[in-house]
């Protein structure tokens, strides 16, 4: 019988493991989500089981369904690897076992991530009186921005709904791009705004939005208003104009809250950082640590520029609670959990190990790798490639743009299945401005161009397979 802590020691040896042999593994999972139920499947134990045991497993069995997300060659959705100073920090946080809800609860993690906090506004470059909630990711970074611009843009109104709720009050008008992320109209829908209300304002064939519609749409009404941007369209890449974007809000008294999930982080290159003009003058922004920062999943950063109302839209208050001094942060007040995970720790940890030069290295050597993977693409017959490639995203076509609309999704699909049965690379496919596409995502930490040859290699093998049993 193995005593409780040698189960730490086995998941040790196996992580060190998996990592060592991930770019030896096929990119892709070897089992389905179906296989994987019917593997696991059994019921609850009546009696315990040895810990180690447990562990060995939940590696034996579960190991066949992962899905390679830290390998350099995967591009699927936007997604990082999972950095393993971030990683390492992550274990401390569950080792250590801290609730990160307040300061007197955890001290050390509580400092951390406010010492965290300050370098995200450093390296994207963000006002630095700002504050900055760690949650789960963008979505919920989206959540909290947009509760603060509820907040603030009703209460300049006459009306407080962070204390009276919605009914009864006057109007809010909230305005987004045709091209809005998913996640910013659950966090309208859960925030009583209603996503169907929301006006929607045209996007150009990269999806960013008409500054002159927007104009026009948020001049021709009165009330409280929220605009709500992007920077980084999760097919293209794209950001808004965001010069236009500010100046549209100050001139309409609107609220700007930024989907900016991975766009941000184009902010911490020098090279790239242009691409965001205007990006600081928004009022809240939502960004992801576990994509570009590479952080272990979960983490997301929700950043307001007027942190009365961030607080204001967060907090919860209860006697039990410890009463701290107004100018302390506290952790829980910025998020909608009280009880969390040290989210903080990761990021410090990532941010110390790489640098900001480290950082900007990074993000530059992915947009690059994303310009090389679509220079060598489109030169190929019978292959567009459908976005300006300005950051990371690369979003590619196939056939001929005049066959049948289920023709074209097959012959995608047929491709993307094929290049990732080679076990090279892992992909994914989409639709985007009514073209189904493959959609390729430069974000794993580790990628070199190297890699990207292969890729490219194996997805021009996949279409030439397609394409001649077609034609066959
Ligand atoms: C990924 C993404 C989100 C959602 O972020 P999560 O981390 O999955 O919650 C929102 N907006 C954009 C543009 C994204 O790329």
């Amino acid at each position: 019988m193995s005593g409780p802590l040698d189960t730490l020691q086995e998941a040790f040896q196996h992580a060190i493991d998996y990592r060592t042999g991930l770019e030896d593994r096929a990119c892709a999972p070897r089992k389905s989500y179906h296989e994987m139920r019917d593997i696991f499947a059994e019921p609850l134990p009546e009696t315990g089981s040895d810990g180690v045991a447990v562990i060995r497993d939940l590696v034996a069995r579960g190991d066949q369904g992962l899905m390679p997300m830290a390998h350099p060659r995967f591009f699927g959705w936007v997604l990082g690897a999972s950095h393993p100073a971030g990683v390492a920090a992550d274990w401390l946080a569950s080792a250590w076992g801290q609730n990160t809800g307040g300061h007197t609860s955890s001290p050390t993690t509580a400092a951390v991530e406010e010492i965290a906090a300050g370098w995200i506004l450093d390296i994207l470059d963000l006002p630095r009186q700002a504050s900055v909630g760690f949650v789960t990711g963008a979505s919920s970074g989206n959540l909290v921005g947009l509760a603060a611009a509820r907040g603030k843009t009703m209460r300049a109104h006459g009306w407080d709904p962070d204390a009276d709720g919605l009914f009864g009050a006057p109007e809010l008008h909230v305005f987004i791009g045709d091209d809005g992320h998913t996640s910013v109209f659950s966090a309208l829908q859960l925030l009583g705004l209603g996503p169907k209300r929301a006006i929607r304002i045209d996007t150009d064939r990269q999806g960013r939005m008409n500054p002159q519609h927007l104009a026009r749409e948020t001049r021709a009404r009165a009330g409280p208003k929220i605009i709500i941007g992007q920077a980084g369209q999760i097919n293209s890449g794209a950001f808004d104009p965001f010069d236009d974007l500010v100046a549209i809000a100050a001139e309409t008294g609107a609220w700007l809250h930024v989907d900016a999930a991975f766009g941000l982080w184009a902010r911490a290159n020098p090279d790239l950082k242009p691409l965001t003009s205007g990006l600081e003058g928004a009022d809240s922004w939502a960004t992801d640590g576990h994509k570009w920062l590479q952080t272990p999943f979960d983490t997301g950063y929700a950043i307001v520029r007027h942190p009365q109302d961030h607080l204001r839209a967060m907090t919860a208050w209860a006697s039990y609670l410890p009463v701290t001094d107004e100018a302390d942060r506290v952790p829980a007040q910025l998020v909608p959990e009280l009880s969390r995970r040290a989210r903080g720790l990761p990021t410090w940890a990532i941010l110390k190990t790489l640098g900001r030069e480290g950082v900007a290295e990074m993000i530059g050597r992915h947009c690059a790798v994303a310009r090389h993977m679509a220079e060598r693409l489109a030169a190929a017959p019978g292959i567009r490639v459908m976005n300006d490639v300005v950051l990371n995203q690369v979003t590619v076509s196939f056939g001929d743009p005049d066959a049948s609309m289920e023709e074209r999704k097959k012959q995608t699909e047929s491709v993307i299945d094929t290049a990732v049965a080679t076990g090279k690379l892992f992909v994914g496919g989409g639709q985007w401005h009514g073209e189904w596409v493959m959609r390729i995502s430069v974000s794993s930490q580790n990628i070199s161009l190297a890699d990207a040859d292969i890729a490219v290699g194996a997805i021009l093998a996949a279409w030439e397979t397609v394409r001649t049993a077609d034609t066959a």
